[in-house]
């Protein structure tokens, strides 16, 4: 699904911030991505949705090695992997309908479908009562919740979550994290960045923890269990 093979990144001329970064995420797997500040965990996940292109190594996605695609390949795989956030970025004149269905206006689908569809997805991330809000008329969780509709709404095969509960308190962390494990059910593959102990215990995923730009594997509690 996500193979890295001796990946190495720098930014322009700096240091190089992640080194030998080897990675095999099997589809239908749930990771949880921990490290300090500065580690190198949103630079490993902008490798994975495509947003930077690594100095050194290879990754495969898919497997399709990213290095041999076509500028015209990359927007139908970029389709295939939704991203959250941490800062949402929310379209602010849209309504939370219209962020949602954007990405299925812009793919051309049927507009009396695309309608439907979203408005099923915001019942489900329990928007019901909010369809036609503008984001700035939203809570800080029920942004983060409308972030993650227009995620999923294309039924990516990856989702990416950038500290997706860093800005909401804990229940809503929770619910939240209930969301991310009933796409997974469905069988997306699921990549979330945290700093949240406590829900990676409660959950017991494996973690990928990165630290000075090394990357180690660590089994969850539940397949320790
Ligand atoms: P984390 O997400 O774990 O906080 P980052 O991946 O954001 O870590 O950052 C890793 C290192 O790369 C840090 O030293 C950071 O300053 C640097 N960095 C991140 N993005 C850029 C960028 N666009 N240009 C230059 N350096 C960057
Ligand atoms: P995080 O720790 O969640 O990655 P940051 O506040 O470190 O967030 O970074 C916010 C944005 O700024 C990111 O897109 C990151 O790539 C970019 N960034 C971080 N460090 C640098 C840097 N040294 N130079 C340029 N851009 C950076």
């Amino acid at each position: 699904m996500v193979r890295f093979e001796n990946v190495g990144m720098r930014y322009a001329a700096g240091p190089e911030v992640l080194h030998d970064i080897d990675l095999d995420l099997e589809p239908g797997g749930f990771f949880f991505l921990t490290g300090p500040s500065g580690a190198g965990k949103s630079t490993l996940l902008k490798l994975m949705y495509l947003a930077e292109r690594p100095t050194r190594g290879r990754i495969s996605l898919f497997d399709r090695d990213i290095a041999g695609l076509t500028r015209a390949q990359l927007p139908a795989l970029r389709r295939r992997i939704g991203v959250v956030f941490q800062e949402f970025r929310l379209i602010e004149h849209l309504s939370a309908l219209d962020n949602v269905a954007l990405p299925l206006r812009i793919a051309g689908r049927d507009e009396a479908r695309v309608k439907d569809h979203v408005v099923d997805l915001l019942h489900w991330v329990g928007l019901a009562d909010h369809v036609h809000a503008l984001p700035r008329e939203l809570s800080g969780g029920q942004q983060q919740r409308l972030a993650i509709a227009r995620a999923v709404i294309s039924q990516p095969s990856l989702l990416i979550a950038d500290e997706p509960t860093g800005n909401v308190d804990d229940a809503i962390a929770l619910r939240l994290l209930y969301l991310f494990e009933e796409l997974n059910r469905r069988g997306t593959t699921v990549v979330i960045a945290t700093h949240n102990q406590a829900l990676i215990e409660r959950f017991g995923h494996p973690v990928l923890h990165i630290e000075d730009g090394r990357l180690e594997r660590r089994p969850g509690s539940r397949e320790l269990a």
